[in-house]
This record gives structure tokens, sequence and C-alpha cells, in this order.
């Protein structure tokens, strides 16, 4: 097995780009051009599940507004992306013609890093999408790295998952966050009914949910979640290649996702009604109700969805915060943090990393990260890096003379 970090030692790092990126023959502006498309239809294949997924779940609420609004944020996602990653490669051979040879920074970090600036001209709703995913990815990829003891550990990672849920549903039933997350919260008692004397009833110990029966209410509430669970558990089945072709075949269908909803939702409410007709249902109680569902964490078990619900936590709590009317006068400090372009400025430095890691650490990427740049390039980023690793096979047999 051959180490990939001889790529920036002599006499390998001043292989030309052209045979380190395979275009021998064509320059890097023309080689640009094909990258481009090619990235393109990658990035349309990969992100394609941000245009179908509001079909399959939302079909009711759908107008020709907001199909073209999904149409908009589809293509700009995809668009931007390939556009990112194109130039991504091209900066690559940018680097070596300046510097002469390569770096251990330049071969991946920095031009991916000058590449993904272009998320200063990225729509809104980009920005978010790649700011929240490539925290992720750059986060556990890190863990992973690391080798660090919360990789392996159910337990902790389960015990961020129930401080996240805690957090986010929190921020949402009280509306002061309005991103992803897997479960909506029970809404606000008093906003729902317009009940004047909440506290009377709160401590009459009686549910404000609609019906009366608390079963009736939870069972709906988790059969909402069906239509969640189940087509991911399909859609995970037939990613993987492993489509059911008789009715026992349909035993190999995994339903973790559906578990993980159903429980989530089902533990959620559960506690809710009970802390309702035990306790005063206030903040605590919600926050112990919502940190309970997340135990349902232990059906999922994957590091990504830890990861994922602490950035997630992160970004509601910083959502809230920005939110709060300010007391005069500010405090300066608060002021300056407030108007720092977090995002704009992660996205570039993540995706720098994740790609360092790619190409030196290949083995300590995460799936997910592993599956971006699978998709985002159509798989050239990868092929590149069988490629140098091959070529610098090839090349210790045979020294350079
Ligand atoms: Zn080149
Ligand atoms: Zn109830």
């Amino acid at each position: 097995m051959v180490e990939i970090s001889k790529l920036y030692q002599p006499p390998y790092n001043a292989v030309s780009c052209s045979e380190l990126l395979m275009h021998n023959g064509l320059t890097c502006k023309q080689i640009f051009r094909r990258n481009w498309y090619r990235c393109s239809v990658g990035c349309l294949k990969y992100f394609l599940p941000l245009a179908v997924s509001p079909l399959v779940l939302r079909p009711r609420s759908l107008n020709r507004q907001t199909l073209l609004n999904i149409l908009r944020y589809y293509l700009e996602t995809s668009l931007w992306g390939a556009t990112s990653s194109a130039l991504t490669i091209y900066f690559i051979c940018l680097y070596r013609h300046l510097f002469g040879r390569y770096h251990l920074l330049t071969v991946t970090f920095l031009p991916a890093y000058t590449a993904f600036q272009l998320i200063w001209f990225y729509p809104i709703r980009t920005i978010r999408l790649f700011s929240t995913a490539t925290t992720q990815a750059a986060l556990e990829t890190w863990l992973r790295k690391q080798n660090h003891f919360i990789t392996k550990s159910l337990p902790i990672q389960t015990i961020v998952f129930m401080l996240s849920s805690a957090v986010v549903l929190h921020f949402k039933r009280r509306k002061e966050f309005n991103g992803f997350w897997f479960i909506q919260p029970n809404t606000d008692e008093s906003q729902q009914k317009g009940v004047e004397n909440l506290e009377d009833l709160q401590k009459s110990g009686k549910c404000l949910h609609e019906g009366t029966s608390c079963t009736k209410y939870i069972l709906k509430e988790m059969s909402s979640y069906l239509m969640y669970g189940v087509p991911l558990d399909l859609l995970s089945t037939v990613t993987k290649g492993k489509m059911p072709r008789r009715l026992r075949d349909l035993k190999m269908i995994r339903f973790e996702m559906t578990a993980f909803f159903l429980s989530y939702a089902g533990i959620y409410r559960l506690s809710s009604c009970l802390l309702t007709r035990y306790t005063v249902y206030g903040t605590r109680e919600h926050l112990l109700a919502a940190g309970l569902g997340g135990l349902s964490y232990f059906f999922l078990n994957k590091l990504a969805f830890s990861v994922l619900a602490f950035v997630i936590a992160v970004q509601a709590y910083w959502q809230s915060y920005c939110s709060q009317p300010v007391e005069e006068p500010e405090n300066k400090i608060a002021t300056i943090l407030k108007s720092v372009p977090f995002a704009k400025l992660l996205v570039p430095y993540n995706l720098a990393y994740v790609a360092h890691i790619f190409v030196f650490h290949n083995d300590a990427m995460s799936k997910l990260a592993k599956g971006f740049f699978r998709g985002a390039t159509d798989n050239l980023f990868a092929q590149i890096h069988q490629y140098i690793l091959d070529m610098l096979a090839r090349r210790e047999k045979m020294p350079l003379s």
C-alpha cells in the first residue's frame, strides 16, 4: 500500500497537473468545462431528493408557486454546488502552476477553500443547507479521524441526541427556530386554543390536545410519522441494491427509520400527556418530554445523526439568541458576534477540511461526506484519488529518471 503523503514530497510533488488530474491532451481550462458538466450532472442527481421529497411528503400543499419555488431551490443548489466542485479541481491545477509543485495544503485544502468562497453568492436557503451538512460532515469526520471514544459509545451519542432534542423542540415550540428537525413540537396550547386562563387549566391536569383520549391522540400523531419512516427505509433498501422481489424478501427491509420516528413521536407525546396529568406542565416539563423522546436514537445508532442533532441544536440556540429583543445599550461583544456570518465562513473551511481528509486519510471519512463527494463530482474526485494512488504505486516500482 503506497503512502499518499508522498504526493507532496519530492520527486512526486513536481508531477504535472495534467498527469495528476488525468487531463492529458487538454488544457486546464478545457478540462474545467468538461468537469463542470460532469459535476452538474452529478449534483442534479445528488440533490434530486430536494425536488422530490416535498412532492411525496406534502402533496396537498403544492401549487404552481410552490412547485416553481422547489424547482428553483433545486436548480440553484445543484448548479452552485457543481460550479464550486469543478472550480476546486481547477484550482488544484492553478496552485500547481503558481507554486511549481504540490504542498500539503495546496493539493486539496486551499483549492477547495478558495473555490467554495463562492458561498458568498449562494442563495440563502442553499447556504443554510450547505452550512448544516458540511459542519456535520466535518465534525463527524474529525471525530472519526481522532478515533474519539464518542464514535463507539452508544450511551454518550444517545445523551447528545436527547439533549439536542430538548433544545431544538424547545425553540421550535417557542417559534424561535424554523430549521429542519425530525418531528414537530407540541404546539403552544395557549396559542392553539386561545385559552386565557392557561394556568388554571394547567393546574387542572387536563391535556389540551385535540380529542379527549390521550391514547387516540398519541396513536394519531405516531401514525402521521409512518409516511416519513417507511419511505425512507424503502429508499435505503433500494439504494443498497437489495430490492425485495418476493414476499419473504420483505424481511430484509430493516425498518430502522420507521422505528425511530414512531418511538420518537410516541415517547415525546406520551411523556407530555403523563407530565400534564401529574405535574404542572411548563417549560421544564416540556424539555423533559422532548429529551426523553431522544431515547429513540437507540433505533438509529448512527453517529451521523447524533452529530447532526448537535449541529442543529447549536443553530437553534443561536437563531433564538439572535432573535431576542435587545436591552439597550447592547453588549458590544454580542453585537459583533451577531454580525459575524458564521455559515459563510464555515462552509469553505468545512469542505476544505473534508476534501483534505478525503485525499489523505480516506479511511476516516464519514459515509455521508464520501457520498457527497461521490455525488457532487459524479465520482470524479474518487477516480482522481484512486488514480493518484495507482500512479504513486506505479512510480514507486519504476523510479523517476
Ligand atoms: Zn491542469
Ligand atoms: Zn393527553
